[in-house]
């Protein structure tokens, strides 16, 4: 078996992994990089039987509307996932285009492909011309599935992994399989207790509002801002959420099964006021206590209008809840304390703070899962220190660490 990874091998971003075996190709995700200019994996081939979406954001996603332009490559994925990933997709076009950057497809193709996708179950099985794709859930994000394929021997992909319960989703379960190919975005790190990570957030939260300050909490769209609702759900504080996210959560909504516990999640939701238009920000400012809002990388969505309007309060905070890349304005905040907007450089007032809300398993958890699946070989992505994982996981199977680019051979 063939294996070449067109991009998202030694880094978090733009993966693409093409697999060929007895005459058929398989492409697992085909991703972008949404940084300021976006980066793209390498081309995919000209042929591609079938396409396998692991899950909806855009470093696993973001490419796959141009599959709508091969001829006959099939996209496979969960429903969630493809209503989503359709959401997201359309959405980097329209940033592409407000940026000025010449995005790889357009909306024509978006539709198109959305014609050509077959939606599968979380736990069901995909065939087509011999091929067989079984799903199963990788916790993650609601949707976010890992993909067993019986060729000539049994691959595991695992997309993005989470083996610990979170309030959206439960955590992903073993599969027995031949070939592990297996994230690694933590490698050598671990997160610490969630418990009391939340407990911390609502205590500075709590510590916040009763200075009179206000919370901005910048959270990605998909799955994050979610999980940052269920935790805060109960406490009373009056919170607002802006942007993409409520989008997300009517897909989340229609599709209950796909929830660790819906009700909860419907309940987390009921409390939560939604701003539906832009004019109706003012009055978070004025009544709300915590706003969850995108991008939770601060660099652009409506999160730079509260950003705007408050950096001056030393009594808010802004609470930071996912990984920020190098060269965010996020990371920028951490490191120096300011951030740019519209090319001017501020310094907010605010208290910064980042909470550990990760949705991907740590180092130990990443090792109990390899050695669960009883793999005999190992193939480390998407990360950028998988060495750290290999010295861990050499002792019970062969270890690959891919580059982009080059095929290399599994017997
Ligand atoms: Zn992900």
């Amino acid at each position: 078996m063939d294996f070449q990874f067109l991009g998202g091998a030694s880094e978090i971003g733009s993966l693409g992994l093409v697999v060929r075996d007895q005459g058929r190709t398989l492409l697992f995700d085909y991703g972008m990089t949404p940084t300021d200019p976006p980066s793209y994996p390498q081309p995919a081939p000209p042929t591609i039987d079938v396409a396998v979406l692991s899950h909806a954001h855009l470093d696993h996603s973001g490419m796959t509307p141009i599959l709508s332009r091969l001829p006959k490559a099939r996209l496979v994925a969960t429903p969630v996932t493809l209503a989503v990933a359709n959401l997201l997709t359309r959405d980097a076009l329209k940033i592409a285009r407000l940026e000025g950057y010449l995005a790889p497809f357009t909306t024509n193709d978006i539709s198109s492909y959305g014609s050509r996708a077959t939606a599968v179950d979380r736990h069901g099985t995909f065939r087509h011309r011999g091929i067989e794709i079984e799903f199963t859930p990788a916790g993650h994000i609601p949707g976010a599935s890992m993909t067993l394929y019986r060729g000539a021997k049994d691959i595991l992909f695992t997309g993005d992994l989470q083996t610990i319960p979170t309030h959206l989703v439960g955590g992903a379960e073993s599969v027995e399989c031949d070939v592990l190919v297996m994230e690694s975005t933590y490698a050598g790190k671990e997160h610490p207790d969630r418990k009391e990570t939340e407990r911390r957030f609502r205590d500075k939260v709590a510590e916040t509002i009763a200075r009179g300050g206000k919370v901005i909490v910048p959270a990605f769209a998909v799955g994050r801002a979610q999980e940052v609702l269920m935790a805060l759900a109960s406490s009373g504080f009056e919170t607002y959420l802006d942007g993409m996210a409520r989008a997300v959560n009517s897909i989340y909504l229609s599709a209950p099964e796909y929830l660790r516990d819906s009700k909860r999640f419907r309940h987390a939701l009921d409390g939560v006021h939604v701003i539906e238009h832009p004019s109706e920000r003012k009055k978070a400012l004025r009544e709300g206590e915590v706003i969850v809002t995108t991008g939770g990388m601060l660099d652009g969505g409506p999160v730079l209008y509260y950003v705007g309007e408050l950096y001056r309060d030393a009594n808010s905070s802004i609470l930071l809840t996912g990984y920020q890349v190098d060269g965010s304005n996020g990371r920028q905040l951490l490191d120096e304390g300011t951030m740019t907007i519209d090319d001017t450089t501020i310094r907010p007032m605010c208290e910064i703070g980042k909470f550990d809300f990760s949705a991907h398993a740590g180092h130990s958890d990443l090792v109990r899962f390899a050695e669960s699946t009883r793999a005999e070989t190992v193939v480390l992505m998407h990360g950028d220190r998988r060495e750290l994982l290999r010295d861990a996981l050499s002792g019970f199977a062969d270890v690959i660490l891919p580059a982009n680019g080059p095929s290399f051979t599994i017997e």
